[in-house]
């Protein structure tokens, strides 16, 4: 079955002659790889390829190959007979860039998360992957395409991060092995973890150092969360990208199960970060706020004061506790 799904995203990809690919809004390795990954194979077999991103690149991604190609601005001229939508659950999470799906001939969706709803002609979701990295992965092996070190060091970025360097519950034996044959066609691994995890600027640790601040833990110990204020990201001289993953650390201290990071996107607009470690579904538990995500890593985003917030988040939390 998944055969066919995939030999349907073949013949789309290959009818197409120019292509534009879009990752999600914040984005981040996986979307990013996966995205530009695919970009540089079709671009070996002929096709003309265009690279969007709904939000700029993190600055911690512009070591990837062609990152400085994508493009967060729509350009009215651009045309295309094929929109490839990757690593995006929903449309709405396309951004701006959503407009074009009425626009393109035809649309592929690329996606690896639970419980998305299908839209596009042809979709490809695997939640079983770890990462639409994976995916695409696979995918290449049915085109004419070989796997340079370009497109192996972006799928291996796609891999490394959604899956939290191969720890989190995602990662399977097929997602070691996928990266098994990446190192094999020349991927410099090491490198790669320090691009990505030793090069942080200062202000990434400021910002974590002020956000330690706002920790706090729930009367059962099972539940801890932080959050971060946009006049603080301001005075800190900081953006988004120095928040991202922060939500990790909550989810460090002993006992606690589910972990949840509150970031103020706008007056009264927060953007949650929900992670669990054992068992909790957070990809469920943020449905009922309009988002999602995967079991153990989800976000939505809710309105209204960081108490309220909190209070509603923390209240729809309990029946999702194991008692112990
Ligand atoms: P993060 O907390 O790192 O932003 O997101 C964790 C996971 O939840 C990602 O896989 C992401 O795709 C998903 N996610 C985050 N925010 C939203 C959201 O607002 N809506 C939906 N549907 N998924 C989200
Ligand atoms: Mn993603
Ligand atoms: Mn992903």
């Amino acid at each position: 079955e998944a055969k066919q799904l995939f030999s349907a995203m073949v013949s789309e990809l290959n009818k197409a002659e120019q292509i534009a690919l879009c990752g999600h809004v914040m984005p981040d390795g996986d979307c990013l790889g996966a995205m530009l990954a695919l970009g540089l194979a079709l671009r070996q077999m002929g096709k003309k390829v265009v690279f969007y991103s709904p939000d700029p690149v993190p600055e911690l991604y512009a070591f990837l190959p062609c990152a400085d190609e994508i493009h967060v601005e729509l350009e009215q001229q651009c045309q295309f007979d094929l929109f490839v939508s990757v690593d995006c659950s929903v449309p709405d999470r396309l951004g701006h860039f959503q407009v074009l799906l009425g626009r393109a001939g035809r649309v592929a969706v690329l996606d690896h998360h639970t419980g998305s709803v299908p839209f596009g002609n042809t979709y490809l979701n695997l939640p079983v992957c770890a990462a639409t990295g994976e995916i695409v992965y696979d995918l290449l092996r049915w085109l004419p395409v070989l796997v340079d070190e370009d497109i192996a060091t972006c799928l291996y970025v796609a891999i490394v991060t959604d899956t939290g360097s191969f720890s989190y519950d995602n990662t399977g034996s097929l997602t070691h092995l996928r990266a098994a044959e990446l190192l094999k066609l020349g991927v410099k691994a090491a490198w790669i973890n320090k691009r990505l995890y030793e090069e942080k600027p200062l202000v990434s640790l400021q910002v974590l150092s002020t956000v330690l601040q706002s920790l706090e833990l729930s009367g059962c110990g099972r539940v801890a969360w932080m959050f971060m204020q946009r006049d603080t990201l301001h005075r800190l001289n900081a953006t988004d990208e120095h928040v991202d993953g922060l939500v990790n650390y909550p989810r460090l201290i002993k006992g606690v199960e589910l972990a949840l990071f509150f970031r103020e996107i706008e007056d009264g607009k927060y953007k949650v970060s929900l992670r669990s470690k054992y068992y909790l579904d957070v990809n469920k538990l943020a449905t009922l706020f309009g988002g999602g995500g995967h079991p153990r890593a989800a976000g939505c985003v809710m309105e209204g004061n960081l108490e309220d917030v909190k209070h509603q988040l923390l209240q729809a939390a309990l029946p999702f506790l194991k008692d112990e």
